[in-house]
């Protein structure tokens, strides 16, 4: 794990590195709190950082509140590094956002457990971010095709119609349902059937844009949300899924499964007064529409 050491006294560097470095740290130095504050804006920054109190320009204290005012996901520990000791100091230091304080001239033994009592604070802190962070892709992912869920993409239709209505901005949305899906599954079994559904999610995904948004709405129906898309960008958009759907079989084993997609369009119109449930009905009454037209297809609501 890097430690970042700020201190402006050379000779304390010097030692406290080897020391670190002894122990199984990286070492990352900083001859005064501004530098000390500018490496730590850096991509992978050390997240445990050892400062001593007094440095020109920022001091320990004044970096502490200043990385405890930056409001980020990733936490610092800091170990300020002193020679004054009196209680009053102490409070001064901890109240300024440090962890933990060493006074000088400290023990290598005590500068070493404290460390790793830091460390593994930040190990903790780090895997339960990671945890948080799974737990928040799976709330909002579908498991089988890596797509949004039902949920996230409601919700982010929401959020998309809010922002036509303010900006006035077009809005296209398109549900997509395969044809026939049944007959996949009764010819060539379920998990075939699931492995046309992850391809059918990937194609769909690869013919929208970077700021669109894909969704399984149900087993075999996908929702688009197309923000800034007028009608005659979102008929290409769709064209493009059908086509691209429609034209390769799908490889599973041994086995070249043809599928097709059937597509309803509606787009916002700004100014009028609508809501995500009524957008979604347009755009299934769409659909129905291209079902009973013959399928493979796309109409508009
Ligand atoms: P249509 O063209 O009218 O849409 O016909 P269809 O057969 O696609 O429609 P239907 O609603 O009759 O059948 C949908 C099928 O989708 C039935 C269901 O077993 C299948 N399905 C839904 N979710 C999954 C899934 O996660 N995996 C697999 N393999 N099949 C699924
Ligand atoms: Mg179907
Ligand atoms: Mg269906």
């Amino acid at each position: 794990m890097k430690v970042l050491i700020a201190d402006d006294d050379q000779i304390s560097r010097k030692v406290v590195r080897a020391l670190l470095v002894k122990w199984g740290f990286e070492a990352v130095e900083a001859a005064d709190g501004d530098q000390a504050w500018q490496i730590l804006q850096e991509d992978d920054a050390p997240r445990l950082v050892l400062a001593d109190w007094m440095m020109p320009g920022m001091d320990g204290p004044e970096l502490c509140r200043c990385l405890r005012e930056k409001s980020e996901s990733s936490y610092h520990y800091i170990i300020l590094l002193t020679s004054r000791d009196s209680k009053e100091d102490i409070v001064d230091g901890l109240n300024a956002g440090a962890d933990d304080y060493i006074t000088k001239p400290f023990m290598p033994q005590e500068l070493e457990v404290r460390l790793r009592i830091g460390a593994r604070i930040l190990e903790l802190q780090q895997s339960l971010q990671e945890a948080l962070e799974l737990q928040r892709y799976q709330a909002q992912h579908d498991p089988l095709t890596g797509i949004l869920n039902h949920g996230e993409i409601l919700r982010i239709l929401e959020q998309e119609l809010e922002r036509s209505c303010r900006q006035n901005s077009d809005l296209a949305i398109i549900m997509g349902d395969l044809d026939h899906f049944k007959k996949v599954n009764d010819t060539y079994g379920h998990v075939a059937g699931d492995a046309v559904l992850v391809e059918v999610a990937q194609r769909i995904k690869n013919n929208i844009r970077l700021y669109d948004a894909a969704g399984r709405y149900g087993g075999e129906e996908f929702l688009l949300v197309l923000p800034g898309c007028s009608e005659e960008e979102a008929l290409q958009i769709g064209r493009r899924i059908l086509n691209n759907i429609e034209q390769q079989a799908i490889k599973f084993q041994d086995n070249n499964i043809a599928v097709t997609i059937s597509l309803g369009l509606t787009c916002f119109k700004t100014g009028e007064q609508t809501n995500v449930s009524s957008l979604v009905q347009q755009a299934d009454n769409a659909l129905y529409k291209a079902k009973q037209n013959g399928r493979n297809r796309m109409e508009i609501y």
